[in-house]
């Protein structure tokens, strides 16, 4: 077990993830400032409206356009606390920068995700104390899962004065913001920054305890068990996330070769150990943002790499943006094939069997086809592991897995719990877990002040 309430985290040297280029590079002054004056401050900008966390667009760009890059930033980070990496990550295309009045007249939208991700990282830079800490308040609420829901939750407890212990049963905290997002927009290095951010701004009130799982019966070493969260502390909030990759359930799908689209991106991030040594050609199974970012991580690292969908183009789930960028960097699509076996030879993967599909279903009787692969990725959603969260007596799960939660407040049917994120809503963006979170946060402190 590690405990934190303060650090310098880095990730290891020697990963894939670092050959990578950031896409949206950090603007300068000078690029800043002339994006930030095309912005019209629209009255009642639909910017803000499309963004889930409420973020006053206009304001922010206005004050980086005046030179108050700590007054946009405050502006920012009050509506979002990980405003820094959703200035990244997040799908502006189809959020605020989609929403932005210039693409009526097909004129290119205001990057507001770069002017965000600009305001925040130079604010930070020159003044890391943007806020404010409340008076202590001696209540602690504990935090399961330090992704970006429980971070952010912890950092809005720790500024309105409470403690905050954070329990995460991996040694990195983070959760997918640090080991699940494409290093072409932000590197595990620079969420694990923010997290250190949000640290420094807590002055020790936030405690990170890595390495620590949160289990239901009795507790081993390294774990805590569910009932000790609810006698020990004021308050519990779980940031669960999903679980592990789900699998296709096709012969010979164990074994070597194969793997689950989220445990290899975390190595690629994380794990100087993985190499793509002799691996040239590989498929990605799948039709969602995590399959296009795969194939597209894969393409830009010189694999001659191939995503397989059940169905057409025009039913991928993914964003037509994302499967865009992946093609100009060398990703195929194969669509209307669904695979129906993993072929070895000797135990050591060769193909991919896949067989003409209709309805997302392989068609019987139809010739199947083998796409030759040294690596198969398996990107077709990821189970629940929500399970834990029944262990808080009163706290329920609806049919597909989902932690039920009163939309008003995040609070589930356990008084003493919140949730939020993932896990409650069965998988969104960063932005999303974030607001969760400030709705969560929310309610947890008028609770512990005794209003409700
Ligand atoms: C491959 C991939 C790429 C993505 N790219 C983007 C993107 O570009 N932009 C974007 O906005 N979003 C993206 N997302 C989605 C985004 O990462 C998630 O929506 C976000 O991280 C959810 O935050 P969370 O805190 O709810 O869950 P998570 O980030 O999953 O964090 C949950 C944490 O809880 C921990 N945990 C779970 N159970 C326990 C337990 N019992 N005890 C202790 N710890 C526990 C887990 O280990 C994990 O660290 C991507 C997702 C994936 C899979
Ligand atoms: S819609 Fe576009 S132009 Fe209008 S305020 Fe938002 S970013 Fe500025």
């Amino acid at each position: 077990m590690d405990s934190h309430s303060s650090m310098n985290l880095r990730l290891p040297p020697g990963r894939l993830e670092e050959r990578f280029h950031e896409k949206k590079p950090l603007y300068d002054e000078h690029e800043a400032l002339t994006e930030a004056n095309r912005c019209l401050y629209c009255v009642d900008a639909p910017c803000v409206t499309a963004c889930p966390t409420k973020i006053d667009v206009p304001t922010f760009i206005h004050k980086v356009a005046t030179g108050n890059v700590r007054g946009a930033a405050r502006t920012i980070l009050t509506e979002n606390l990980l405003g820094e990496s959703c200035g990244q990550v997040c799908p502006v295309e189809t959020l605020c920068a989609g929403a932005c009045v210039y693409n009526a007249w097909e004129r290119p939208p205001i990057q507001i995700g770069r002017l965000q991700h600009y305001a925040v990282t130079t604010a930070i830079a020159n003044k890391p104390d943007l806020f404010e800490l409340a008076p202590e308040t001696g209540k602690t609420v504990a935090l399961v899962g330090a992704g970006p829901a429980s971070i952010a939750a912890a950092g809005w407890l720790a500024l309105r004065g409470h403690r905050a212990v954070v329990f995460e049963k991996k040694t990195i905290p983070g959760g997918l913001n640090t080991l699940g997002i494409a290093p072409y927009k932000m590197k595990g290095d620079a969420a694990l920054k923010e997290i250190a951010w949000v640290l420094g701004l807590a002055k020790g009130r936030i405690e990170l305890r890595l390495g620590v799982d949160v289990v239901a019966g009795a507790a081993g070493a390294e774990e805590v068990s569910a009932a000790a969260l609810l006698a020990d502390y004021d308050a519990v909030f779980l940031g669960l996330g999903l679980g592990a990759d789900s699998a296709m359930g096709v012969p010979g799908e164990d074994g070597e070769g194969v793997v689950g689209a989220t445990a290899f991106i975390e190595r690629l991030k994380a794990d100087p150990a993985l190499t793509l040594d002799g691996v040239q050609r590989a498929i990605v199974v799948g039709g969602g943002n995590t399959a296009l970012d795969a194939v597209h991580e894969l393409a830009s690292l010189g694999v001659a790499a191939t995503m397989v969908y059940r169905r057409s183009e025009a039913k991928m789930p993914g964003y037509a943006h994302e499967l865009a960028a992946a093609r100009v960097d060398g990703a195929g699509l194969v669509e209307d094939r669904a695979p129906i076996e993993v072929v070895r030879a000797s135990g050591k993967l060769v193909a991919l069997r896949v067989a003409p599909a209709k309805d997302g279903k392989p068609v019987g009787g139809a010739a199947p086809e083998d796409l030759p692969a040294d690596l198969v990725i398996v990107a077709i959603g990821q189970n629940r592991a929500t399970q834990i969260a029944q262990a808080f007596a009163g706290v329920a799960l609806d049919p597909k897995g989902r932690v039920v939660v009163d939309p008003a407040t995040h609070r589930t049917g356990n008084a003493k719990v919140w949730s939020g994120g993932d896990c409650v809503n069965g998988g969104k963006e960063v932005v999303n877990a974030v607001a969760e979170a400030k709705v969560a946060v929310l309610a947890i402190h008028s609770t512990l002040m005794g209003a409700n």
